[in-house]
């Protein structure tokens, strides 16, 4: 992914951690009313910055599943990996990560098989 790219996720990221921080600042709020912005023309959904809004009211339930520190430490992670520029890309098999994933849950690490692999090894 495109340094350009991934700079709406980094603020989209740091504004989800003060939000989980509880220090939500106008700052925060502003960088999360523009949501992240897509590079991808064609089936990119038309309207990202509504989506951004509802994405985080989703990340809210999904908050309460996940267990909060385990969210941070992937935000966190998720930081590192855009400074790095590895963001984006699966952390296990090194596929590209799809938007729409990253729209839902911008600090997941994994793609949609890893993670499902993962489920179904914490299950068994
Ligand atoms: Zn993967």
């Amino acid at each position: 992914m495109k340094k350009s790219e991934m700079k709406p996720y980094k603020e989209l990221l740091i504004a989800l951690r003060a939000r989980l921080r509880g220090d939500v600042s106008s700052l925060a709020n502003s960088a999360l009313a523009k949501g992240p912005d897509s590079g991808e023309s064609g089936r990119a959904p038309a309207d990202i910055a509504d989506m951004g809004n509802s994405m985080l009211e989703e990340n809210n339930s999904l908050l309460l599943m996940d267990n909060e520190e385990v969210v941070l430490t992937q935000i966190e992670e998720a930081l590192e990996r855009i400074a790095d520029g590895t963001y984006g890309c699966c952390v296990e098999c090194g596929a590209r990560i799809p938007k729409l994933r990253l729209n839902t849950l911008p600090y997941t690490p994994y793609c949609v098989k890893c993670a499902a692999e993962m489920e179904t090894h914490r299950r068994s």
